[in-house]
Parts: C-alpha cells; sequence; structure tokens
C-alpha cells in the first residue's frame, strides 16, 4: 500500500488532536502530528514533524475557526502540502465509549453512527466531541472510510463480577456498568510487550498509566481482568484535575445537606479536584515536585498512597504479579513518584533499583527482581493507526 497514509484524530470539547501515518507494507509509521487547540475561542494550531520539528505554528480569532468542522478544514489545508501527494485511506478516530457491545474497531456506517450517537447519554462529556470529530471528517473526505477505535473496548473482556456495580440487575442491564478506559493505552502495552517478551506478556501485569487522566489496568494472558476505572473516566486513582474514586455518600451529602447543584459538583470532581485541588498550585506533577508549598508535598503523597493500594488490589484480582508497567506521561517520566508509589510493596516482590530508575531505564527493578517493573512509553494514536490498517485490510479481502 505504498503512497497511502492514514489519518488519526482525537477530537475533544475544544481541541482535534491528529496525527498522519505512512502505510509501509503492514505497518503505520509516524510522519507527522499535532493539534488544533481552542476550537471557537483563540484557535491555534501546532504540527510537528516526525523528529518533533516544528512544521507550523499559527493562530486565529476565535469566529474563524468556530467549530470541529471548521477546525478540521484548517488541519486538512495543511496536511495536503505534508501529505506529498499519499492518498489518505482511512482515518481512525478514539472514541472514549462503545457501550457493552462494542467490544472492537468498526467502519463507521449509518447504523454505527446512530450507536455512537446513542451512547453519547454514557459519555456526555467525551463522545459529543469525539461525535463531531468523525462526522466533520467524513464531510472533509466523503468516501474515505472512517474507524472508531473505543476507550472501553479492551475491557470487554472482564467477567461480570469486576463489570458489575452492587445493585439491582436492571441498572446493569441499562448500562450501569464499570467499562474501564484507556484501553488503546493498555491494548498498545499488551502487544508491545507480547512482541519483546512473550513469556512475560502471557503472565500478570499491571499497568499503570498515569498521565493527566490516570487509571491501572489487571492484564493477564494480554487481555483486561479488571481497571480502576469505572462507569466513567472519574473513578480510580486521584488526577491531574479529577477527584478518582470518592465515596458517593459524599456527593449526596453535597447536594443535599449543603445545597451544591449538579453541575457545581460536576465542576468540582472533573475540574477542581485530584492533584490540582488538593494542592491549590498545579495539576502537573512537575510544578508539585518544584514547590515548597506543604500543600504540593501532600497531594503528591495522597496520589502515591491511592495508586499503591490500587496496585495491591489489582494484583488480588491477578492472583499474583509478574510485571509493574508505569506508563504515560508521570508514569514514564516521574523518577521520584514512582520510587515512593513502589515503597511497601515489597510483599508483592516489587522494588526500585534507585539508579535505574534515576536513569530512567526500561526496566527500574533490580537485577532477578521477582517482580519487575518496567517503564514504557504508550502510543494511543499508532494503536488506532494499526486498527485502522488491520480493519482495512480485511474489508478489502471480503
Ligand atoms: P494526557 O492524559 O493529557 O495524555 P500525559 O500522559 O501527557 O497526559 O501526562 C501529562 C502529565 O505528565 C503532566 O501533567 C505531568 O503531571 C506529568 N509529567 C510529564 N512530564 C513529567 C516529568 N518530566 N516529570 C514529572 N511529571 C511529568
Amino acid at each position: 500500500m505504498n503512497g497511502e497514509a492514514i489519518l488519526v484524530l482525537n477530537a475533544g470539547s475544544s481541541s482535534i488532536k491528529f496525527e498522519l501515518f505512512d502505510v509501509v507494507g503492514d505497518a503505520a509509521e509516524t510522519r507527522l502530528d499535532g493539534q488544533m487547540e481552542g476550537i471557537g475561542a483563540a484557535p491555534r494550531l501546532i504540527a510537528r514533524d516526525a523528529q518533533r520539528k516544528v512544521l507550523a505554528d499559527r493562530r486565529w480569532a476565535g469566529p474563524d475557526v468556530a467549530d470541529h468542522a471548521a477546525a478540521l478544514g484548517v488541519i486538512m489545508g495543511g496536511l495536503e502540502r505534508a501529505t506529498e501527494g499519499r492518498r489518505i485511506i482511512a482515518v481512525g478516530h478514539r472514541v472514549v465509549h462503545g457501550g457493552p457491545d462494542l467490544a472492537a474497531p468498526v467502519i463507521v456506517d449509518h447504523a454505527v453512527m446512530a450507536r455512537l450517537r446513542d451512547l453519547q447519554s454514557l459519555a456526555p462529556l467525551h463522545q459529543p466531541h469525539n461525535v463531531a470529530g468523525i462526522e466533520a471528517a467524513m464531510r472533509s473526505l466523503p468516501g474515505v472510510p472512517q474507524i472508531a477505535c473505543f476507550d472501553t473496548a479492551f475491557h470487554r473482556s472482564h467477567a461480570w463480577e469486576a463489570d458489575t456495580f452492587a445493585l439491582p440487575p436492571e441498572f446493569y442491564a441499562r448500562g450501569i456498568r464499570r467499562y474501564g478506559f484507556h484501553g488503546l493505552s493498555y491494548e498498545y502495552i499488551a502487544t508491545l510487550l507480547a512482541r519483546e517478551e512473550p513469556a512475560l506478556a502471557a503472565g500478570r501485569l499491571v499497568v499503570a498509566h498515569l498521565g493527566n487522566g490516570s487509571s491501572l489496568c489487571a492484564i493477564r494472558g494480554g487481555r483486561s481482568i479488571d481497571s480502576t476505572m469505572g462507569f466513567t473516566a472519574l473513578d480510580g486513582v486521584p488526577m491531574g484535575t479529577r477527584s478518582g474514586q470518592i465515596d458517593p455518600g459524599v456527593v449526596l451529602h453535597l447536594m443535599m445537606a449543603e445545597g451544591m447543584d449538579a453541575a457545581s459538583v460536576q465542576t468540582l470532581l472533573y475540574g477542581n479536584a485530584g492533584l490540582k485541588g488538593m494542592s491549590g498550585i498545579s495539576q502537573d506533577v512537575r510544578d508539585l515536585e518544584a514547590s515548597d508549598d506543604p500543600r504540593a508535598a501532600l497531594a503528591l503523597s495522597h496520589f502515591a498512597w491511592r495508586v499503591r493500594r490500587e496496585i495491591g488490589a489489582l494484583a488480588a484480582a491477578l492472583g499474583g504479579i509478574d510485571a509493574l508497567v508505569f506508563t504515560a506521561g508521570i508514569g514514564e517520566n516521574a523518577r521520584a513518584l514512582r520510587g515512593r508509589i513502589c515503597e511497601g510493596l515489597g510483599f508483592l516482590g516489587i522494588a526500585i533499583d534507585p539508579a535505574r530508575n534515576t536513569a530512567n531505564e526500561p526496566e527500574i527493578s533490580p537485577p532477578g527482581a521477582p517482580t519487575r517493573v518496567l517503564v514504557r512509553a504508550t502510543d494511543e494514536e499508532a494503536m488506532i493507526a494499526r486498527h485502522a490498517l488491520v480493519l482495512l485490510q480485511c474489508s478489502r479481502k471480503t
């Protein structure tokens, strides 16, 4: 398939991230990436090549790039030059929610589109933007297959015990379940390890995807067994601005005893909690590590405590642990925090080699440790491009 390219889009509330991949034989190789942010407010487009050299950095007035369709129009204009005659053969989309049934990537047709719109009620903060991104891409690239890849899909292998809440069964039937998210990241790490070390990847892994959004996943034999995120991407460990797991009684108390309305609770739990809310300083671990404000230290301490607790819980779900894998912005970079998270996990065979950790080596446990501790960069866009390529090749054969 030489001379062909795959475009991957990740449409958020006010941004569209994009990455263009060259199709080289059976592989997708990154050519450039970037994002249009501040859609409708202070639009700014940044694009970089595979060596991270900035190819474009432009700003507009808000009304000039008013919505996702306009943003994609600008992106496509830039890509036309950058593709140098390569034909875009598919667009892969990151879609947050596939609901109970969509357990694998799909080519979007009218029926799938209707399904994705139905699922908007399960993820009202994200799904409508993902759908808007697909609609914009359909208009921009008519006739080009649009492929939806779901953050929930990798977790559809969960047993009912892990998937359900302790509610009457009709809630489960209505889709009130623990879906889990960051699935594309976990799938990327699982396939990466399966290539690097098949025996290890066939065992019991806890993967800690720690970024602005954070979760952990228990993987056995390459399949997701359980995850810290649940019905929404609010559950589990504390995040940059999200609270993570919170006693549901707190929500009831805030609303019933303190008179907060649903919108204010939502703003608190999604936007003003987590590292940012606890510290009152920043959601960024780098800022908190650089600060001498005691609230910064307390926020990091709580974060490490909760992540450590979840590692223990997921090791229990797996019946043991062969490797712990750190990934995403914090997992790949925050050496001191990784060390703190692993403190006291010796009972699971987990220890950190300080020199390896400081050097940010791919393996940060001591040589011969019973449980290996690894650091790997995740790449959700590459996972989407791969899915798109495989699906396209299958559809061409049939
Ligand atoms: P997203 O969930 O938006 O994809 P990332 O996975 O890129 O986020 O993670 C971003 C976060 O990673 C930052 O907010 C910061 O807390 C953390 N981070 C990135 N680089 C470093 C670093 N060198 N040291 C510590 N933390 C870092």
